[in-house]
This record gives structure tokens, C-alpha cells and sequence, in this order.
């Protein structure tokens, strides 16, 4: 019997060819072999912004993000991406496009940016470029109106540059409030995904997206973790408890 697999949405950040510098970020030939992995597995990619139609996606479906939008993702994540027939959506902070992730402190090669040209050049490859706010802030300490104004401007600057419609969002931080959620409706978004784990359908929501966080040290077999879990703590000891307590599960209703 085959098992139902339900969508599932993972969180990169950077892709550097060096030692990351970030927890978030994984070294460019650990993730060629995550998607090595995710195609022999038989994982469809989708967009973000297809699981507005989820109906209609295949079983072992995907979606790949990537927040901010570093430079070293160019050749680390979306030329590798092309070459396996394989998409992904990007979240942008639109003030800090060809600039540096300023909230990261002191401007390394690792905090540099992409630029309107590469996003360009990604969006016409088929790859999804959505917003990530204007200038990175916690939403949930901001009023009402600021937040709109993050959100309202971070869409136009992005459908202007890429002449297309932006629906997707996420917030960074993964820090949010009643209001964000208000205003992302109101402010024109279909979706928004947060660092919540969990699986996509676990969270009726639209506005409030689960997500899996991968971090730096994350091999392949903690990847195919994460995939049969939905969740970011895949280490032994936890997974080794869950067995244990569907054994005693098991155990109690046998009498
Ligand atoms: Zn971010």
C-alpha cells in the first residue's frame, strides 16, 4: 500500500561554496545532494504559489523556498535547480536587493544579495520570486499601518521589476501577529508561510503556512527525516521516543 504524502514546504536560506556562516545556510554540494535525493525519491518541485490548487498536484509534492534571496543561491541552488528540471520559490526583501542582508550585521560575501537582474532572469526560468517585506523587520512589533505599507510595497517593487503578479509572502523571522495576517489578505496576497513546522494541511489557514527549517549540518538521512516527519527536531533521541510511544500505543489497545 502506498502512503499518502501530503505537500510539504522546506525553508533554505544561503547556498555558499565555503563554510556557511549561518546556521540557515548549507554548503552549495550538501544541497545538490538534497536534490539529488528529492529526485530519486520520486518529489515533484512546485511553487509556492501552487499550493493555491493543491487538488491539482502530484503526491509527493515539494516546495522548495529560500528566504532573502542571498547571491551565493545564483549558482549554489538555481543553476543546480535548472539542470535538474527542478523549481523553487524565493522570498525577497526588495529594500536589500543587490545590496546586503543588513540584519545579519557585517557584510560578507555571504551577506550579499541578488540583484534585479538575476531575479529577472530566475522568474523568466519559471522559478517563483515572491515578497519577503521591503525592509526585513519583526511585523509583529510594527502598527497596522506600517505593516501595510511593508507589504503593499514590497508587492509592487516586485511586479514592477518582474511584470508579473506577486501572491506569496513570508514573514521574516517568521515573526507575525493577528494584524499581518489581516493585512496580507487585504493587501492583495493569496498565501503567506511562516517557520512553523508541520505539515502544509495541517494548518487550515492560508496566511499561516508551516513550514520545515533546514539548517547547515543537515545530511541527506536527516532530510529524509524531516520529509517522513514534517518536523525542524528529526534527532535520534526524538525519533526514537516516537517509535517507542507507537509501540506502547500499540501495546495499550491490544487489551
Ligand atoms: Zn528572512
Amino acid at each position: 500500500m502506498t502512503q499518502y504524502r501530503r505537500p510539504i514546504v522546506l525553508m533554505y536560506h544561503g547556498t555558499p561554496d565555503a563554510q556557511p556562516e549561518s546556521h540557515y545556510s548549507i554548503h552549495a554540494g550538501l544541497f545538490a545532494k538534497h536534490l539529488r535525493y528529492l529526485q530519486q525519491e520520486g518529489w515533484t518541485t512546485v511553487l509556492f504559489k501552487d499550493l493555491q490548487d493543491v487538488d491539482a498536484l502530484p503526491e509527493k509534492s515539494v516546495v522548495i523556498t529560500f528566504d532573502d534571496g542571498y547571491e551565493d543561491n545564483y549558482h549554489g541552488a538555481f543553476l543546480p535547480l535548472m539542470s535538474h528540471g527542478m523549481k523553487a520559490t524565493w522570498f525577497i526583501a526588495t529594500d536589500c536587493i543587490g545590496g546586503h542582508a543588513h540584519w545579519l550585521g557585517k557584510p560578507s560575501t555571504q551577506t550579499q544579495m541578488l540583484n534585479s537582474e538575476h531575479l529577472l532572469e530566475m522568474h523568466v526560468a519559471g522559478m517563483e520570486i515572491a515578497s519577503h517585506t521591503c525592509s526585513h523587520p519583526d511585523l509583529s512589533v510594527l502598527s497596522l499601518d506600517q505593516q501595510q505599507l511593508e507589504l503593499t510595497k514590497a508587492k509592487a517593487v516586485l511586479e514592477e521589476l518582474l511584470s508579473t503578479q506577486v501572491s506569496s509572502l513570508a514573514y521574516p523571522f517568521g515573526r507575525f501577529n493577528a494584524d499581518s495576517v489581516t493585512v496580507a489578505e487585504q493587501t492583495g496576497y493569496s498565501m503567506a508561510c511562516t517557520t512553523r513546522p508541520g505539515w502544509f494541511d495541517s494548518e487550515p489557514n492560508p496566511y499561516m503556512v508551516r513550514r520545515i527549517a533546514i539548517f547547515s549540518g543537515d545530511s541527506v538521512s536527516t532530510l529524509a527525516r524531516k520529509l517522513n516527519f514534517a518536523d525542524n527536531d528529526v534527532s535520534w533521541k526524538k525519533m526514537t521516543r516516537y517509535y517507542a510511544d507507537r509501540v506502547w500505543d500499540k501495546l495499550i489497545h491490544s487489551f
